[in-house]
């Protein structure tokens, strides 16, 4: 994996606790950033942290429900405390819980709708001021959204993730007509099937059995492909956004 100059960057990274978020915090790492691990399971954060303090890089744990705008502002203050302001904030947190919509989960909808798409606008409600101030005096500052390519692809049982997903790809594409002309680069990530924990929460036997078939069938991506794109466009000149980039397996349709 090629490594990106990163150095002089602090980066918050929500979902830092596996997959995507926790490939991102380590290539971000590698590259020099000070990287912030955001997620609920402090374990995998302080294990994450030290493995990228072991390797010569500077990582801070913090505890936080992306859910819970009073915990998403104390994570801030904690970050501004220990590392000043952030420049660099990758939104990975997400949750996908796939079942018929006839089945009536409304307690899944919440789940995905204030994990995905609200639990994302309170991240950047509460890390914004601080990259538009990096802008502001001169240097780069990104807002990172992972997205899917389940925002443009219709899956059967699916459909709230995709709604949420659909939705992060639009505020993403609104955002950056706001944030561009002040120098905030917004870049929205749509991956495709990608080996992570993401699916380990689905609770209907049939559609566990079909994603798990779907990995059978091609070689997927690995959350570090999806790491590298962001660490590749995050370490591009000031004056380049990649807005948007699908990022599929070569075999997906
Ligand atoms: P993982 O399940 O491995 O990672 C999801 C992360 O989100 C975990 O670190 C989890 O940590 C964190 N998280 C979940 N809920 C919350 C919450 N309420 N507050 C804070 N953190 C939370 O899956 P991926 O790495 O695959 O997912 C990353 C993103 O990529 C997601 O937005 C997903 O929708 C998207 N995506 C994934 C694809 C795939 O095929 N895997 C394809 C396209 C997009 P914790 O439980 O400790 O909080």
């Amino acid at each position: 994996m090629d490594s990106y100059d990163l150095h002089d960057r602090t980066a918050v990274i929500t979902g830092a606790a596996s997959g995507m978020g926790a490939a991102t915090a380590e290539l971000l790492a590698a590259g020099g950033a000070r990287v912030a691990l955001l997620a609920r399971r402090l374990d995998r954060l302080q294990h994450l942290a030290d493995k990228i303090q072991a390797d010569g890089g500077t990582a801070l744990p913090v505890a936080v429900d992306v859910t819970d705008p009073a915990a998403v502002a104390s994570a801030a203050a904690r970050v501004a405390d220990v590392f000043g302001d952030p420049d660099l904030l990758v939104n990975a947190a997400g949750v996908m819980l796939p079942n018929p919509i006839t089945d009536d989960r409304a307690d899944e909808w919440s789940r995905m709708i204030d994990t995905n798409l609200t639990g994302t606008l309170h991240v950047i409600r509460a890390f914004l001021p601080a990259l538009r101030a990096t802008a502001a005096a001169g240097r780069t500052a990104d807002l990172v959204t992972v997205s899917s390519i389940s925002a443009h692809v219709v899956f059967p049982n699916y459909a709230v993730y995709a709604a949420t997903k659909a939705a992060v790809t639009h505020l993403a594409t609104s955002l950056r007509s706001e944030l561009g002309p002040q120098s905030v680069r917004v870049t929205n990530v749509e991956p495709g099937l990608t080996a992570t924990e993401l699916g380990g929460h689905i609770d209907n036997a049939e559609l566990s059995a079909q994603l798990d078939g779907m990995f059978r069938m091609l070689p997927a991506l690995s959350a570090t492909d999806v790491a590298d794109l962001i660490a590749y466009t995050t370490s591009r000149p000031r004056h380049v956004n990649l807005r948007q980039a699908i990022l599929l397996p070569t075999q997906q349709a």
